[in-house]
């Protein structure tokens, strides 16, 4: 080994035992799925409360079936960027699907949510311009304000006033003004007010884009936070994941035509990476079939959350994320061991994923779950909190 390999694995070996030693270290656990919400881990079977496939869609027989005979007929990769080879006719078909389901122009699709995000914000800003980011929205739209390489300030979750009050303060010395919101906060489940950061964005010539990674499929009859606001809410730019409700993979931007085109003249993760499997796009595609015709199957995530709510005297629910707030990164990984014992995954989310002090429990329901279990689900966690509290 020369200097330079060992080097270089002192700085890891060193950076993990920083982590483990504040509790921040991730396990990463062979976890295998058994169909349904059940999966297997160290040989035991766990009910899944903490993934993100609200309607059991990436077990689904008809989605399935679909990325089979995609497979079959096309092949198993795309091979190449869409700039360099075309695009495959079903990726424009999903598009045009998406964007008639959201009822935007047009709609172009990236390799996944996270690249959309990389994407969009600096094909859209740069220097001299400003980005505003709600502090608890979605890591990568943090990451695709600081690629962008404008201003990049944040303002306080939800909070309109303080978005007005930077607005006032920091707009007219910009060009170009964007605020990125989660439409469903990811480690909290409540929903951006988007009728009035709306018409703040307006007032001030802003633009604003939605997340809606955990909206699509589950809120507003499955079309989206914007959906679950009366009359809907229109931002300019809604994003989203294939990789969710929709129980596929790959992102997407509804928007304009015009902003679509320049996405897909401009935007570096779509230019120069690979176009999805046909596989993916022929998922996503039953998944929506299924989405667009199945009320009862979108209801049933938060029927189940209403009921664990319910059960734990917590208030409603406003999406099937719902939140339990632990506190310190050993207390959240010690209910997160006993549920597992109780036979529940529920991963412990600590920062940097959440604000230091605020790691929890994030339990997710999904139509794949039964009552029983969630009823199973709330009886164990009363026990958990009740010791804790004891303990305490
Ligand atoms: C999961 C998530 C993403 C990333 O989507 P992927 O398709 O998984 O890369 C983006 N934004 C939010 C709010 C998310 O929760």
């Amino acid at each position: 080994m020369t200097s330079a390999h060992a080097s270089l694995d002192r700085f890891a070996a060193g950076k993990l035992a920083g982590l483990d030693r504040r509790n921040l270290r991730r396990n990463l656990q062979e976890t295998r799925p058994l169909g349904g919400a059940i999966v297997e881990r160290k040989g035991r079977r766990l009910v899944n409360a903490c993934s993100n496939d609200y309607l059991g869609l990436t077990q689904h027989p008809a989605v399935i079936e679909a990325a089979c005979a995609a497979s079959h007929a096309y092949g198993a990769g795309s091979g190449a960027s869409r700039l360099v080879t075309g695009g495959h006719p079903l990726l424009f078909e999903l598009e045009r699907r998406l964007a008639a389901f959201k009822g935007t122009e047009d709609c172009v699709i990236f390799g996944s949510g996270y690249l959309a995000n990389l994407a969009i914000t600096p094909a859209l800003s740069g220097k001299g311009d400003l980005v505003l980011v709600d502090t608890l929205a979605h890591a990568c739209l943090h990451a695709g304000a600081r690629l962008s390489g404008a201003r990049f300030e944040t303002f306080a979750h939800n909070d309109m006033a303080d978005l007005g009050g930077k607005l006032d303060a920091l707009r007219q010395a910009h060009r170009r003004t964007l605020i990125l919101t989660d439409g469903v906060f990811s480690m909290d489940g409540d929903l951006a007010p988007l009728p009035e950061l709306l018409t703040l964005a307006d007032r001030h010539d802003a633009w604003a884009l939605v997340d809606d990674a955990h909206g699509v499929g589950v809120i507003g009859e499955g079309r989206g936070t914007a959906h679950a606001f009366s009359p809907p809410a229109h931002p300019p730019l809604q994003m989203g994941t294939l990789s969710k409700a929709l129980g596929s993979y790959g992102g997407y931007l509804c928007a304009s035509r015009s902003v679509c085109e320049l996405m897909r003249t401009r935007a570096r993760p779509l230019v120069f990476t690979t176009a999805l499997p046909p596989a993916s796009i022929a998922a996503a595609l039953a998944a929506l079939d299924l989405i667009e015709t199945d009320a009862v199957l979108l209801e049933r995530p938060m029927q189940l959350a209403r009921r664990f709510c319910r059960s734990l005297n917590l208030a409603d629910p406003k999406s099937p994320i719902v939140p339990i707030l632990i506190g310190s990164e050993t207390a959240a990984m010690e209910a997160s061991a006993e549920l597992e014992m109780a036979g529940f995954l529920v991963t412990a989310i600590r920062p940097p994923t959440v604000p230091r002090g605020t790691s929890r429990l994030r339990i997710t329901f999904n139509a794949a779950q039964e009552e029983a279990d969630i009823d199973r689900l709330a009886e164990a966690l009363k026990t958990i909190l009740q010791t804790a509290e004891a303990a305490e």
